[in-house]
C-alpha cells in the first residue's frame, strides 16, 4: 500500500496528511509512490530517537574499517568495479576494476545504484523480469544543499530539525515547474560537540535533477553561488533567528551528487522505494546479493 492511500484512508485533514508525510524528504519517494511500510520504518525510528555521531559520519566508517581490518578484511577504496564476471553455469567468478586488476570471488554483494547493474553483468545472468524491473526504476529527486557553520549556538536548531513546506501537499516536490520557493526545505544542525560554541548547519532543498542548470559549463560556479545566496536569503526570511548566523562553507548541486555520490542522474537517494516494487521478483542467480536498501 502506498503512503498516500494509507493517509487517505486515515484522515481527510490535508495538514495532518502533510505532517505525516513530511519525512518523505528523508527517503525521497513521494507519498503516491512510497510504500507505507518503508516510510514507517524510516519515520518511526526517526520519531523515536535521532542521534548524531560523535566525530561525524566518517568516524562510523573509520570504526568499521578498523574492526574489519583487524579481522583480516582487505579494502580497495576508490576502486570502481568495471565488470562482474560470470561462468556459463550462471555463477559469479570475479570482478574487474577500473584499473584493470582482477579479483576472483564466488559471491558479490551489489550495493550501488541499480541502474548500473545491467551494464556491469552479462545480460544472460539475469531473468528477463528482473532486468525489466530494474530498468523501470525511477530515481528520487535531487537537491541543492548548503553546508554552513555558525560561530554562535543557535538554540532553534539544536537537537531539532526544521522542515519548511510551503504546502502540505508533499507531492508537489515532483513537479518540474515548481519555483525554488515552492519546494520543501530541510534544515539540520550538528550538535556542538567540540566545546567551541559553534555549530554546523545543513540546508537542503529537494528538487528535480536539473542537469541543464547545473551542467559543468563556464557559468556553473556562478549559478551555484547565486542559487546558494537565494536559498540562504529564503531560509533567513522564514527562520529569522538564523539571520546573520550562517557562514556558508560549501554547497552541492545535482552535479555534485552525480560526481561524488556516483548517482547516474544526480538523484539524492538513488531509486524510489516504490510500493509496487515490494512484490517479490526472482533476482539474479547464485552468488549475487543486492543490497536491501535498494528497491
Ligand atoms: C544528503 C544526505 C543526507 C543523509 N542523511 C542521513 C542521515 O542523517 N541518517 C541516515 O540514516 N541516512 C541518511 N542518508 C541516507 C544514507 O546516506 C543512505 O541510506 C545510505 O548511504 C545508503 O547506503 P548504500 O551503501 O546503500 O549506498 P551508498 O552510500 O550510495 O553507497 C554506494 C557506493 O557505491 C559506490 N559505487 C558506485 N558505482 C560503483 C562501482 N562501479 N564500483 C564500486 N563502487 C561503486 C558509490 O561511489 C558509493 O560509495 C542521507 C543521504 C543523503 C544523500
Amino acid at each position: 500500500m502506498t503512503l498516500k492511500d494509507y493517509l487517505d484512508g486515515l484522515t481527510t485533514n490535508p495538514l495532518l496528511k502533510g505532517i505525516l508525510s513530511v519525512h518523505t524528504m528523508l527517503h525521497g519517494s513521494p507519498p503516491s509512490m512510497a510504500s507505507v511500510t518503508y516510510h514507517a520504518q524510516v519515520t518511526g525510528s526517526f520519531y523515536q530517537s535521532v542521534h548524531s555521531i560523535k566525530g561525524g559520519g566518517k568516524s562510523l566508517v573509520d570504526s568499521f574499517l578498523s574492526v574489519l581490518k583487524g579481522l583480516g578484511v582487505d579494502f580497495f577504496c576508490g576502486s570502481g568495479v568495471s565488470r562482474i564476471l560470470t561462468s556459463q553455469d550462471g555463477s559469479i567468478t570475479g570482478v574487474t576494476l577500473d584499473s584493470g586488476d582482477y579479483i576472483a570471488c564466488e559471491n558479490c554483494i551489489f550495493s550501488i545504484h541499480p541502474s548500473y547493474l545491467p551494464d556491469l553483468v552479462e545480460e544472460r545472468f539475469f531473468r528477463p523480469a528482473f532486468l525489466r524491473r530494474v530498468r523501470a526504476y525511477e530515481d528520487t529527486p535531487s537537491a541543492f544543499m548548503i553546508f554552513a557553520r555558525s560561530d554562535r549556538p543557535i538554540p532553534e536548531v539544536e537537537n531539532s530539525n526544521i522542515y519548511l513546506c510551503p504546502s502540505p501537499d508533499l507531492e508537489r516536490w515532483l513537479h518540474n515547474g515548481a519555483g525554488e520557493r515552492e519546494l520543501p526545505h530541510y534544515i539540520s544542525c550538528s550538535r556542538n560537540i567540540d566545546g567551541t560554541g559553534g555549530q554546523g548547519v545543513v540546508l537542503m532543498r529537494m528538487e528535480r535533477s536539473d542537469r541543464q542548470a547545473f551542467s559543468r559549463t563556464s557559468e556553473y560556479r556562478a549559478r551555484k553561488k547565486e542559487s546558494a545566496e537565494r536559498m540562504l536569503a529564503f531560509v533567513e526570511e522564514k527562520v529569522p533567528s538564523l539571520a546573520g548566523a550562517l557562514i556558508p562553507v560549501e554547497s552541492a548541486t545535482p552535479l555534485t551528487f552525480m560526481r561524488y555520490g556516483n548517482s547516474p542522474r544526480g538523484s539524492l537517494y538513488g531509486s524510489c522505494i516504490r510500493s509496487v516494487n515490494s512484490t517479490p521478483c526472482q533476482g539474479p542467480r547464485s552468488g549475487a546479493y543486492i543490497s536491501p536498501d535498494r528497491p
